[in-house]
């Protein structure tokens, strides 16, 4: 087989400064890998690589080469356990980088069979989901126009971003103009685990689902002592990186956050599925703010998960990619059209 491969980078703005505990962003810049088998049939990937993980675009664009050229020396996309296997080998960390190759090969095996790759894995498309959208930090009235404008929109789940001094008066806000939505909030890592507890009590009178990532990822204990006593589930999410991570939260959460970028492919995001739940573990899948060509492939397994927040593509001022549909937020496995994971770059 002559598998071709090519990768290129680009800076997607987005709609709305997106603020986080940790600082505030206005653009995400990515880098999209294609992968052809020389037939005819192209998969595509892309990383969002996050500096909280200690990648960028620039250390993507340096380990690519190495990655695609274990494709090259495999040389059948088909052999997706192995070729993950020997990427992780190859450069070890990086897990944006292994991502956007693993996607964008999980894209052309199963365009190769004509399928979606829903059905390459044999999941059922109804058990779909809905995918909550963030409200990003922001002033109050910024907050609360977001929220309606979500609402405009359809979506029925928000997870709200706090970490701040004002954190119950945000939620008070967002519930007032939203007050049927499911409401997930993440406090990344921004509260002490005292304070934590007192802020979650409070903030149960808003019928939060559940509060991910209260505490620093440095500090396991404090995540016990705050899941042991919280009033609420516990979603991990900078506290579960990688597989390794699962059977360690384990007794510290409700609720692991998975994502793509990450742990670094969707083989090894299945193991993180499975090994969650022999632990009694719910699961989410989450995102950077990244296109569809990466969230597409996350889509699928949806029907695996409890809990979606795969909005990285809705945040975008406008996607090159297009993905799996998501009618108000809805992610719609059984509405996509054709095979691989649905993403197709640049059509207008
Ligand atoms: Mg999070």
């Amino acid at each position: 087989m002559s598998l071709e491969t090519s990768f290129e980078r680009r800076s997607l703005p987005l709609e709305y400064p997106f603020g986080i505990a940790r600082g505030t962003t206005t653009e995400t810049e990515v880098v999209f890998v294609r992968i052809g088998d020389g037939d005819g049939t192209t998969g595509i990937g892309a990383a969002a690589p996050s500096s909280h993980y200690g990648e960028t675009v620039a250390t993507v664009e340096a380990v690519l080469p190495d990655l695609l050229s274990v494709v090259e020396d495999v040389d059948d996309p088909h052999q997706l356990e192995r070729i993950e296997r020997r990427m992780r080998e190859t450069v070890r960390r990086n897990p944006s980088a292994r991502a956007a190759v693993s996607i964008a090969l999980h894209d052309l095996v199963a365009k190769r069979f004509d399928v979606p790759l829903y059905r390459h894995w044999g999941l059922d498309p109804a058990e779909t989901l809905e995918t909550s959208y963030t409200i990003g930090l922001d002033d109050l009235e910024t907050m609360r126009a977001k929220t309606e404008t979500a609402l405009e929109r359809g979506f029925g789940t928000l997870k709200v971003k706090l970490g701040t001094d004002r954190d119950l008066e945000i939620v008070r806000t967002i519930r007032s103009a939203a007050p049927d939505v499911r409401l997930f909030v993440d406090a990344n890592e921004a509260w002490r685990p005292r304070e934590a507890l007192r802020k979650i009590d409070r903030l149960a009178e808003f019928d939060v689902t559940f509060v991910e990532q209260p505490v620093s990822a440095e500090d396991p204990e404090g995540l016990e002592f705050v899941s042991e006593r919280s009033a609420l589930p516990i979603a991990a999410d900078e506290s579960c990186v990688t597989l390794a991570d699962v059977p360690a939260v384990a007794d510290r959460c409700d609720i692991v956050n998975l994502k793509l970028m990450k742990c670094g492919g969707l083989q090894e995001a299945r193991r993180i599925i499975s090994t969650a739940r022999a632990h009694g573990l719910e699961v989410m899948c989450g995102c950077m703010t990244e296109s569809n060509a990466s969230i597409a492939a996350a889509c699928h397994l949806a029907p695996l998960l409890d809990y979606a927040d795969l909005d990285g593509s809705l945040l975008l001022a406008d996607d090159p990619a297009a993905g799996v549909p998501m009618p108000d937020g809805r992610i719609d496995l059984t509405g996509l059209d054709r095979p691989g994971t649905g993403a197709v770059l640049d059509v207008s």
